[in-house]
């Protein structure tokens, strides 16, 4: 069994994306610019805000924190995003979410020029993927593909099974190991909570993305043995004897399941830390695509 290192992988690419952006700067060209919206006062938004800030100006992205209170309006949102599609300074940007009950997130998504979507919720970028064209893919399914690449795991023919259908991981995963060529061609197939038989369907994979938020969901008499197991769940699970009184979990019941693997992701240290580096490669990503 292999333990796929995605806290390794993570720190090569973050070194990569380091080199690439100093040899913009050295060139003369501008540093590549995120702007990061939160709107309230969040707890684990803030959190995730203030680490992908901080990733980025770890390897010489540019960033601007833009903090509104929650009582702000759909309307008022809308008119700094559309400040924010036509600020050319600015390559790329994402609304942290979940925003306040009384705003649109649908309306608001779909508000931000695509180019500019980091975070590939856009429909455009939805649709884009769907139909194999160039794209900006949601951060996690874009960590997992990267992955599955550096790793040498094969997708081609390969049944994977996507357990989870949310918009930011689950469809986009199933999309992206759909598509023709490299890191695809797979025959995919997504499985949710009305699915009746997930056991059967998982005992049938050569390659497992669960993303379900269930901690371990997935156990040994699931999975046939060889699976290659990707864990997206991330999830606190109380535990006293923990220094902070919780541990965070995947969707694996990991002591039975891995050893019957040949390669598997562990919470935490698997796909976590992947996907931030994908929100910087997205970054750079809408930067070329903005100077074009
Ligand atoms: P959602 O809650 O949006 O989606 C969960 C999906 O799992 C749904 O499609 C749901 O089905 C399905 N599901 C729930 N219970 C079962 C079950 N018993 N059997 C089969 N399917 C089930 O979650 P997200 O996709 O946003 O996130 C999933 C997990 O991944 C969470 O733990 C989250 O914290 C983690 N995560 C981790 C990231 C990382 O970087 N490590 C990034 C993003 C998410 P239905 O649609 O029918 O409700």
């Amino acid at each position: 069994m292999i333990l796929i290192d995605g806290k390794h992988i993570a720190q090569t690419i973050r070194a990569e994306l380091r080199q690439e952006v100093q040899s913009l700067l050295a060139k003369g060209q501008r540093a590549p610019h995120l702007t990061v919206v939160i709107v309230g006062h969040n707890p684990a938004s803030e959190t995730y805000v203030a680490s992908k800030l901080k990733a980025c100006q770890e390897i010489g992205i540019a960033t601007t924190r833009l903090a509104f209170e929650d009582d702000i309006t759909t309307d008022e949102l809308l008119q700094h995003i559309h400040r924010l599609n036509q600020d050319k300074t600015v390559d790329g940007f994402m609304v942290q979410l979940p925003l306040p009950e009384h705003i649109d997130e649908q309306q608001i998504v779909s508000a931000i020029d695509y180019r500019k979507d980091v975070d590939g919720l856009h429909p455009e970028n939805v649709g884009r993927t769907l139909m194999g064209l160039p794209s900006i893919v949601p951060a996690t399914p874009r960590g997992i593909r990267e992955l599955l690449r550096r790793y040498d795991i094969p997708t081609a023919g390969k049944h994977i099974v996507v357990v989870g259908r949310s918009n930011i991981v689950g469809k986009p995963m199933a999309m992206l190991l759909l598509q023709k060529g490299d890191n695809g061609d797979a025959t995919v197939t997504v499985c949710h909570s009305r699915t009746h038989n997930l056991k059967e369907i998982c005992l049938t994979a050569d390659i497992i993305v669960v993303a379900t938020g269930q901690p371990g969901l997935l156990k040994a008499d699931m999975v046939r043995k060889g699976v290659v197991i990707i864990d997206v769940g991330c999830s606190r699970v109380e535990d006293s004897s923990a220094p902070r009184g919780y541990r965070v979990c995947g969707d694996v019941d990991f002591e039975q399941v891995a050893p019957l693997c040949s390669y598997i992701t562990p919470v935490p240290g698997g796909v976590g830390p992947m996907t931030i580096i994908s929100l910087l490669q997205n970054t750079l990503q809408a930067y070329y695509s903005h100077r074009q």
